[in-house]
Protein backbone atom coordinates (compact mmCIF):
# COMPACT_ATOMS: atom_id res chain seq x y z
CA UNK A 1 0.00 0.00 0.00
CA UNK A 2 1.17 3.65 -1.27
CA UNK A 3 -0.44 5.42 1.64
CA UNK A 4 -3.08 4.73 4.21
CA UNK A 5 -5.39 7.20 2.86
CA UNK A 6 -5.97 9.03 -0.30
CA UNK A 7 -7.70 12.63 -0.24
CA UNK A 8 -9.70 13.00 -3.98
CA UNK A 9 -9.74 17.06 -3.99
CA UNK A 10 -7.62 19.80 -2.72
CA UNK A 11 -10.60 22.23 -1.69
CA UNK A 12 -11.18 23.07 1.82
CA UNK A 13 -12.56 19.72 2.46
CA UNK A 14 -9.99 17.38 1.10
CA UNK A 15 -6.71 19.74 2.54
CA UNK A 16 -8.49 19.63 5.99
CA UNK A 17 -8.46 16.26 5.92
CA UNK A 18 -4.80 15.71 4.68
CA UNK A 19 -4.18 18.19 7.44
CA UNK A 20 -5.58 16.53 10.78
CA UNK A 21 -4.58 12.90 9.08
CA UNK A 22 -0.82 14.37 9.69
CA UNK A 23 -1.07 15.46 11.91
CA UNK A 24 -2.39 12.56 13.68
CA UNK A 25 0.65 10.51 11.95
CA UNK A 26 -1.49 8.68 9.36
CA UNK A 27 0.05 8.63 6.10
CA UNK A 28 -2.16 10.46 3.20
CA UNK A 29 -1.87 11.57 -0.51
CA UNK A 30 -3.99 14.39 -1.54
CA UNK A 31 -4.76 14.78 -5.66
CA UNK A 32 -5.93 17.98 -7.10
CA UNK A 33 -6.96 18.29 -10.70
CA UNK A 34 -6.07 21.67 -10.83
CA UNK A 35 -3.33 23.56 -8.24
CA UNK A 36 -4.47 26.77 -10.07
CA UNK A 37 -7.81 26.76 -9.58
CA UNK A 38 -10.01 29.58 -8.74
CA UNK A 39 -13.34 28.37 -7.49
CA UNK A 40 -16.07 30.88 -7.65
CA UNK A 41 -17.27 31.75 -4.44
CA UNK A 42 -17.76 34.55 -2.38
CA UNK A 43 -14.92 33.19 0.36
CA UNK A 44 -17.13 34.12 3.44
CA UNK A 45 -15.79 32.64 6.88
CA UNK A 46 -16.57 33.44 10.13
CA UNK A 47 -14.01 34.51 12.36
CA UNK A 48 -15.37 31.68 14.92
CA UNK A 49 -15.17 29.04 12.49
CA UNK A 50 -11.28 29.53 12.30
CA UNK A 51 -10.81 29.71 15.56
CA UNK A 52 -12.39 26.44 15.75
CA UNK A 53 -10.55 25.04 13.33
CA UNK A 54 -7.27 26.52 15.24
CA UNK A 55 -6.61 28.50 11.81
CA UNK A 56 -7.08 32.27 12.85
CA UNK A 57 -3.69 33.31 14.00
CA UNK A 58 -2.10 31.78 11.15
CA UNK A 59 -4.48 32.80 8.75
CA UNK A 60 -4.33 36.35 9.87
CA UNK A 61 -0.24 36.17 9.42
CA UNK A 62 0.04 34.69 5.88
CA UNK A 63 -3.06 35.75 4.20
CA UNK A 64 -4.68 39.00 2.70
CA UNK A 65 -8.60 39.40 3.68
CA UNK A 66 -11.28 42.05 4.06
CA UNK A 67 -12.73 42.03 7.82
CA UNK A 68 -16.29 42.56 7.77
CA UNK A 69 -17.99 43.64 10.91
CA UNK A 70 -21.93 44.23 9.98
CA UNK A 71 -24.44 43.04 7.15
CA UNK A 72 -27.31 44.36 5.17
CA UNK A 73 -30.03 42.81 4.62
CA UNK A 74 -32.56 43.90 1.49
CA UNK A 75 -36.02 42.20 1.88
CA UNK A 76 -38.05 41.76 -1.19
CA UNK A 77 -40.38 44.87 -0.57
CA UNK A 78 -39.60 46.83 2.66
CA UNK A 79 -36.55 48.86 3.59
CA UNK A 80 -32.81 48.15 4.17
CA UNK A 81 -32.19 46.35 7.87
CA UNK A 82 -28.47 46.63 9.21
CA UNK A 83 -26.95 44.38 11.33
CA UNK A 84 -23.35 44.80 13.36
CA UNK A 85 -21.91 41.75 14.53
CA UNK A 86 -21.48 41.00 17.86
CA UNK A 87 -18.38 38.94 18.88
CA UNK A 88 -17.61 38.06 15.62
CA UNK A 89 -16.57 38.85 12.98
CA UNK A 90 -16.92 38.38 8.85
CA UNK A 91 -13.58 37.30 7.03
CA UNK A 92 -13.61 38.07 2.92
CA UNK A 93 -10.83 35.50 1.27
CA UNK A 94 -9.53 35.20 -2.01
CA UNK A 95 -10.61 31.62 -2.26
CA UNK A 96 -7.38 30.83 -4.94
CA UNK A 97 -5.01 31.87 -2.31
CA UNK A 98 -7.50 30.18 0.99
CA UNK A 99 -7.60 27.11 -0.87
CA UNK A 100 -3.58 27.01 -1.96
CA UNK A 101 -2.73 28.19 1.65
CA UNK A 102 -4.37 25.04 3.28
CA UNK A 103 -3.02 22.86 1.10
CA UNK A 104 0.74 24.31 2.28
CA UNK A 105 -0.51 23.74 5.34
CA UNK A 106 -1.23 19.74 4.60
CA UNK A 107 1.91 19.75 2.82
CA UNK A 108 4.22 20.96 5.76
CA UNK A 109 2.10 18.54 7.99
CA UNK A 110 3.52 15.58 5.62
CA UNK A 111 0.87 14.96 3.40
CA UNK A 112 1.99 14.60 -0.35
CA UNK A 113 0.61 16.52 -2.76
CA UNK A 114 0.03 15.74 -6.45
CA UNK A 115 -1.12 17.34 -9.03
CA UNK A 116 -3.65 14.67 -11.02
CA UNK A 117 -6.75 13.91 -11.26
CA UNK A 118 -9.03 10.68 -10.19
CA UNK A 119 -10.02 8.97 -13.41
CA UNK A 120 -10.97 5.50 -12.25
CA UNK A 121 -11.38 3.55 -9.07
CA UNK A 122 -11.37 0.26 -8.16
CA UNK A 123 -12.13 -2.04 -4.98
CA UNK A 124 -8.90 -4.23 -4.26
CA UNK A 125 -8.66 -7.19 -1.77
CA UNK A 126 -7.61 -5.29 0.98
CA UNK A 127 -6.74 -1.93 -0.58
CA UNK A 128 -8.40 0.80 -2.94
CA UNK A 129 -6.79 1.06 -6.94
CA UNK A 130 -7.06 4.67 -8.00
CA UNK A 131 -5.91 5.68 -11.33
CA UNK A 132 -4.90 9.38 -11.58
CA UNK A 133 -3.71 11.06 -14.50
CA UNK A 134 -1.24 13.69 -13.74
CA UNK A 135 -0.38 17.17 -14.95
CA UNK A 136 1.95 16.45 -16.60
CA UNK A 137 -0.03 13.51 -18.59
CA UNK A 138 1.18 10.55 -16.93
CA UNK A 139 -0.65 7.49 -15.34
CA UNK A 140 -0.19 6.47 -12.21
CA UNK A 141 -1.62 4.21 -9.62
CA UNK A 142 -1.77 4.56 -6.08
CA UNK A 143 -3.41 1.84 -3.50
CA UNK A 144 -4.26 2.88 -0.30
CA UNK A 145 -6.86 1.66 2.47
CA UNK A 146 -9.23 4.78 2.33
CA UNK A 147 -10.51 7.32 0.15
CA UNK A 148 -11.40 10.37 1.26
CA UNK A 149 -14.02 11.62 -1.63
CA UNK A 150 -13.60 15.78 -1.59
CA UNK A 151 -13.90 16.48 -4.63
CA UNK A 152 -16.69 18.57 -4.81
CA UNK A 153 -20.14 18.97 -5.95
CA UNK A 154 -20.00 17.66 -9.43
CA UNK A 155 -17.95 14.59 -7.94
CA UNK A 156 -16.11 12.10 -10.22
CA UNK A 157 -15.69 9.76 -6.93
CA UNK A 158 -19.93 9.83 -7.01
CA UNK A 159 -19.90 8.79 -10.36
CA UNK A 160 -17.57 6.26 -10.92
CA UNK A 161 -18.34 4.37 -7.87
CA UNK A 162 -22.11 4.94 -9.35
CA UNK A 163 -23.47 6.90 -6.44
CA UNK A 164 -26.22 9.33 -6.90
CA UNK A 165 -24.25 13.13 -6.83
CA UNK A 166 -25.63 15.68 -4.53
CA UNK A 167 -28.42 17.61 -5.18
CA UNK A 168 -27.90 21.61 -5.89
CA UNK A 169 -28.93 25.00 -6.79
CA UNK A 170 -27.41 27.04 -9.80
CA UNK A 171 -25.26 30.18 -9.00
CA UNK A 172 -23.62 32.77 -11.46
CA UNK A 173 -21.41 35.33 -9.95
CA UNK A 174 -18.78 37.41 -10.61
CA UNK A 175 -15.87 39.79 -9.15
CA UNK A 176 -16.57 43.56 -9.64
CA UNK A 177 -12.86 45.16 -9.55
CA UNK A 178 -13.46 48.64 -10.31
CA UNK A 179 -15.02 50.51 -7.04
CA UNK A 180 -13.74 51.71 -4.00
CA UNK A 181 -14.05 49.61 -1.55
CA UNK A 182 -14.70 50.96 2.24
CA UNK A 183 -13.62 49.08 5.50
CA UNK A 184 -17.04 49.97 6.57
CA UNK A 185 -19.04 48.52 3.67
CA UNK A 186 -21.45 45.64 5.02
CA UNK A 187 -21.84 42.16 3.53
CA UNK A 188 -25.04 42.78 1.26
CA UNK A 189 -28.11 39.95 1.11
CA UNK A 190 -31.13 40.73 -1.19
CA UNK A 191 -33.57 39.16 -1.84
CA UNK A 192 -36.71 39.11 -4.15
CA UNK A 193 -37.85 36.91 -6.56
CA UNK A 194 -36.98 39.24 -9.71
CA UNK A 195 -33.44 38.41 -9.05
CA UNK A 196 -32.86 35.34 -7.06
CA UNK A 197 -35.21 32.27 -6.05
CA UNK A 198 -34.75 29.92 -3.50
CA UNK A 199 -31.65 31.73 -2.64
CA UNK A 200 -30.29 35.33 -2.56
CA UNK A 201 -28.81 37.99 -4.85
CA UNK A 202 -25.48 39.09 -2.92
CA UNK A 203 -22.56 41.62 -2.46
CA UNK A 204 -19.57 40.33 -0.59
CA UNK A 205 -17.25 43.12 -0.36
CA UNK A 206 -13.50 41.84 -0.79
CA UNK A 207 -9.83 43.34 -0.59
CA UNK A 208 -9.85 44.86 -3.61
CA UNK A 209 -12.70 43.56 -5.32
CA UNK A 210 -16.59 42.84 -4.47
CA UNK A 211 -18.00 39.73 -5.26
CA UNK A 212 -21.51 40.06 -6.61
CA UNK A 213 -24.31 36.63 -7.35
CA UNK A 214 -27.24 35.03 -8.02
CA UNK A 215 -28.60 32.10 -7.56
CA UNK A 216 -31.69 29.99 -8.53
CA UNK A 217 -33.13 26.30 -8.86
CA UNK A 218 -32.75 26.74 -12.59
CA UNK A 219 -29.52 27.51 -14.55
CA UNK A 220 -31.56 29.28 -17.38
CA UNK A 221 -33.14 32.03 -14.84
CA UNK A 222 -28.71 33.42 -13.71
CA UNK A 223 -28.85 35.59 -16.70
CA UNK A 224 -32.13 37.78 -15.90
CA UNK A 225 -31.76 37.63 -12.70
CA UNK A 226 -28.25 38.77 -12.46
CA UNK A 227 -29.29 41.17 -14.73
CA UNK A 228 -31.85 42.39 -12.55
CA UNK A 229 -29.80 42.36 -9.35
CA UNK A 230 -26.91 44.78 -11.35
CA UNK A 231 -29.56 46.99 -12.23
CA UNK A 232 -31.15 47.22 -9.00
CA UNK A 233 -28.30 47.40 -6.88
CA UNK A 234 -25.79 49.16 -9.51
CA UNK A 235 -27.53 51.39 -11.68
CA UNK A 236 -25.15 53.59 -13.26
CA UNK A 237 -23.36 49.56 -14.82
CA UNK A 238 -25.40 49.53 -17.82
CA UNK A 239 -23.51 46.23 -18.89
CA UNK A 240 -22.29 42.80 -17.73
CA UNK A 241 -19.76 42.45 -20.42
CA UNK A 242 -16.84 43.73 -19.28
CA UNK A 243 -17.20 40.79 -15.90
CA UNK A 244 -16.14 37.64 -16.52
CA UNK A 245 -19.24 35.88 -15.43
CA UNK A 246 -18.74 32.06 -13.95
CA UNK A 247 -22.01 29.95 -13.61
CA UNK A 248 -21.10 26.93 -11.09
CA UNK A 249 -23.58 24.57 -8.71
CA UNK A 250 -23.72 24.84 -4.85
CA UNK A 251 -25.16 22.18 -2.74
CA UNK A 252 -28.70 21.51 -1.46
CA UNK A 253 -28.32 19.85 1.39
CA UNK A 254 -30.41 16.65 2.23
CA UNK A 255 -29.52 13.75 4.18
CA UNK A 256 -26.57 11.54 2.28
CA UNK A 257 -24.48 8.18 3.14
CA UNK A 258 -21.45 9.55 4.92
CA UNK A 259 -19.26 6.14 3.23
CA UNK A 260 -19.68 3.38 1.12
CA UNK A 261 -17.07 0.64 2.14
CA UNK A 262 -13.75 2.33 2.88
CA UNK A 263 -14.93 5.52 0.62
CA UNK A 264 -15.72 8.69 2.55
CA UNK A 265 -17.62 11.65 1.40
CA UNK A 266 -16.70 15.36 2.52
CA UNK A 267 -17.59 19.03 1.72
CA UNK A 268 -19.72 19.48 -1.03
CA UNK A 269 -19.30 16.00 -2.33
CA UNK A 270 -21.92 15.37 0.66
CA UNK A 271 -23.76 18.57 0.32
CA UNK A 272 -22.91 19.76 3.43
CA UNK A 273 -23.56 23.69 2.51
CA UNK A 274 -25.89 24.87 5.91
CA UNK A 275 -29.25 26.00 4.06
CA UNK A 276 -30.58 29.51 4.07
CA UNK A 277 -27.07 30.77 4.78
CA UNK A 278 -25.91 28.77 2.10
CA UNK A 279 -22.38 28.67 3.80
CA UNK A 280 -19.99 25.92 3.00
CA UNK A 281 -16.38 26.40 3.74
CA UNK A 282 -16.35 25.87 7.44
CA UNK A 283 -18.66 22.73 6.76
CA UNK A 284 -15.94 21.48 4.42
CA UNK A 285 -13.62 22.04 6.73
CA UNK A 286 -15.05 20.21 9.71
CA UNK A 287 -16.21 17.24 7.87
CA UNK A 288 -12.60 16.74 6.74
CA UNK A 289 -11.64 17.01 10.23
CA UNK A 290 -14.12 14.92 11.40
CA UNK A 291 -13.27 12.25 8.68
CA UNK A 292 -9.58 12.31 10.05
CA UNK A 293 -10.74 11.26 12.58
CA UNK A 294 -12.48 8.21 12.22
CA UNK A 295 -9.87 6.73 10.06
CA UNK A 296 -7.48 7.46 13.40
CA UNK A 297 -10.11 5.30 15.62
CA UNK A 298 -10.42 2.97 12.73
CA UNK A 299 -14.41 3.49 13.43
CA UNK A 300 -16.17 5.08 10.00
CA UNK A 301 -19.71 5.03 12.02
CA UNK A 302 -17.85 7.86 14.27
CA UNK A 303 -17.42 10.24 11.16
CA UNK A 304 -21.72 10.67 11.01
CA UNK A 305 -21.82 10.81 14.60
CA UNK A 306 -19.32 13.43 15.36
CA UNK A 307 -21.06 15.81 12.45
CA UNK A 308 -25.31 14.43 13.40
CA UNK A 309 -23.61 15.73 17.28
CA UNK A 310 -22.62 18.78 16.00
CA UNK A 311 -24.72 20.37 13.28
CA UNK A 312 -27.30 17.54 12.70
CA UNK A 313 -29.81 19.02 13.94
CA UNK A 314 -29.10 22.60 12.90
CA UNK A 315 -29.04 21.60 9.07
CA UNK A 316 -32.38 19.27 9.54
CA UNK A 317 -34.10 22.23 10.67
CA UNK A 318 -32.37 25.24 8.53
CA UNK A 319 -33.44 23.24 5.60
CA UNK A 320 -36.92 22.74 6.87
CA UNK A 321 -37.24 26.42 7.22
CA UNK A 322 -35.77 26.76 3.58
CA UNK A 323 -38.64 24.84 2.06
CA UNK A 324 -41.52 26.81 3.89
CA UNK A 325 -40.02 30.25 3.64
CA UNK A 326 -37.77 30.65 0.71
CA UNK A 327 -39.64 30.68 -2.89
CA UNK A 328 -42.32 33.22 -1.39
CA UNK A 329 -41.43 36.96 -1.33
CA UNK A 330 -44.18 37.71 0.94
CA UNK A 331 -43.37 35.38 3.85
CA UNK A 332 -39.31 36.36 2.98
CA UNK A 333 -40.14 39.68 3.86
CA UNK A 334 -41.69 39.33 7.03
CA UNK A 335 -39.23 36.66 8.22
CA UNK A 336 -36.88 39.29 7.44
CA UNK A 337 -38.64 41.71 8.93
CA UNK A 338 -38.72 39.97 12.31
CA UNK A 339 -34.87 41.02 12.51
CA UNK A 340 -35.37 44.50 13.37
CA UNK A 341 -35.69 43.11 16.61
CA UNK A 342 -32.65 43.97 18.30
CA UNK A 343 -33.27 40.70 20.43
CA UNK A 344 -33.87 38.58 17.42
CA UNK A 345 -30.94 39.72 15.38
CA UNK A 346 -28.35 38.51 18.18
CA UNK A 347 -29.55 35.62 18.33
CA UNK A 348 -29.61 35.19 14.36
CA UNK A 349 -26.00 37.03 14.21
CA UNK A 350 -24.84 34.31 16.84
CA UNK A 351 -26.08 31.65 15.16
CA UNK A 352 -23.88 32.27 11.94
CA UNK A 353 -21.10 33.80 13.72
CA UNK A 354 -20.74 31.12 16.51
CA UNK A 355 -20.01 28.00 15.84
CA UNK A 356 -20.03 26.05 18.72
CA UNK A 357 -23.65 26.85 19.96
CA UNK A 358 -25.41 26.04 16.64
CA UNK A 359 -27.57 23.55 18.14
CA UNK A 360 -28.74 25.14 21.24
CA UNK A 361 -29.44 28.44 19.40
CA UNK A 362 -31.32 26.85 16.83
CA UNK A 363 -34.71 26.56 19.38
CA UNK A 364 -34.01 29.97 21.09
CA UNK A 365 -34.07 31.89 17.12
CA UNK A 366 -37.64 30.05 16.60
CA UNK A 367 -38.81 30.83 20.22
CA UNK A 368 -37.86 34.34 20.10
CA UNK A 369 -39.56 34.23 16.61
CA UNK A 370 -42.23 33.04 17.72
CA UNK A 371 -42.94 35.08 20.20
CA UNK A 372 -42.12 38.39 18.66
CA UNK A 373 -44.90 37.31 15.43
CA UNK A 374 -47.19 36.57 18.37
CA UNK A 375 -46.82 40.11 19.99
CA UNK A 376 -47.61 41.96 16.35
CA UNK A 377 -50.74 39.51 16.17
CA UNK A 378 -51.67 41.00 19.65
CA UNK A 379 -50.78 44.67 18.63
CA UNK A 380 -52.88 43.63 15.94
CA UNK A 381 -56.11 42.61 17.36
CA UNK A 382 -56.02 44.96 20.06
CA UNK A 383 -55.63 47.93 17.35
CA UNK A 384 -58.48 46.79 15.32
C1 LIG B 1 -20.84 31.24 -6.11
C2 LIG B 1 -20.58 30.59 -4.78
C3 LIG B 1 -20.37 31.38 -3.66
C4 LIG B 1 -20.09 30.78 -2.43
N1 LIG B 1 -19.81 31.59 -1.36
C5 LIG B 1 -19.50 31.02 -0.18
C6 LIG B 1 -19.10 31.84 0.93
O1 LIG B 1 -18.99 33.08 0.85
N2 LIG B 1 -18.80 31.22 2.11
C7 LIG B 1 -18.89 29.86 2.25
O2 LIG B 1 -18.63 29.35 3.35
N3 LIG B 1 -19.21 29.06 1.21
C8 LIG B 1 -19.51 29.61 0.00
N4 LIG B 1 -19.80 28.79 -1.06
C9 LIG B 1 -19.74 27.32 -0.88
C10 LIG B 1 -18.26 26.87 -0.90
O3 LIG B 1 -17.62 27.37 -2.05
C11 LIG B 1 -18.17 25.34 -0.88
O4 LIG B 1 -19.06 24.83 0.08
C12 LIG B 1 -16.74 24.85 -0.56
O5 LIG B 1 -15.84 25.25 -1.54
C13 LIG B 1 -16.70 23.32 -0.44
O6 LIG B 1 -15.38 22.86 -0.33
P1 LIG B 1 -14.97 21.42 -0.88
O7 LIG B 1 -13.54 21.25 -0.55
O8 LIG B 1 -15.94 20.42 -0.43
O9 LIG B 1 -15.17 21.49 -2.46
P2 LIG B 1 -14.44 22.42 -3.54
O10 LIG B 1 -14.03 23.69 -2.94
O11 LIG B 1 -15.36 22.46 -4.72
O12 LIG B 1 -13.12 21.61 -3.92
C14 LIG B 1 -13.17 20.42 -4.67
C15 LIG B 1 -11.81 20.27 -5.32
O13 LIG B 1 -11.74 18.99 -5.94
C16 LIG B 1 -11.03 19.11 -7.17
N5 LIG B 1 -11.42 17.97 -8.01
C17 LIG B 1 -12.62 17.74 -8.59
N6 LIG B 1 -12.61 16.58 -9.25
C18 LIG B 1 -11.38 16.05 -9.10
C19 LIG B 1 -10.75 14.85 -9.56
N7 LIG B 1 -11.40 13.94 -10.32
N8 LIG B 1 -9.46 14.62 -9.22
C20 LIG B 1 -8.78 15.52 -8.45
N9 LIG B 1 -9.32 16.66 -8.00
C21 LIG B 1 -10.61 16.93 -8.31
C22 LIG B 1 -11.49 20.46 -7.71
O14 LIG B 1 -10.57 20.99 -8.64
C23 LIG B 1 -11.56 21.30 -6.42
O15 LIG B 1 -10.38 21.99 -6.14
C24 LIG B 1 -20.07 29.36 -2.31
C25 LIG B 1 -20.29 28.56 -3.44
C26 LIG B 1 -20.54 29.16 -4.66
C27 LIG B 1 -20.73 28.28 -5.89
Amino acid sequence: MDYEVLVVGGGPAGSSAAIFLSKTGITSCLIEKNLQFDKPCGGGIPSAGLKDLDLLDEVKKELSFNILKKIKIVPPFSSPIEVSFKGGELFIFERKEFDSFLRGLAKKSGADILEGELIKIEKGKNNIESTIKTKAGDVKKIYSKYVIAADGVNSRVCSLIGIKKTQYFWTVSFHMPKLDINPDSPCEFWFGSSHASYFYSWVFPGKDYFSVGTGAEKVTLLRGFIENFVKKRFPSISTLKDFKLRVYKIPRWSKRKFFKDNIIFCGDCLGLVMPVSFEGIYYAMKSGQFAAEAIKKKDLTLYEKLWNDRFGRQFYIMKKFQDYMFGNDERIDQWLNIHRDPNIQEIAMALWLRKEKGNHLIPLYFKAFGSFISRIFKKHISNS
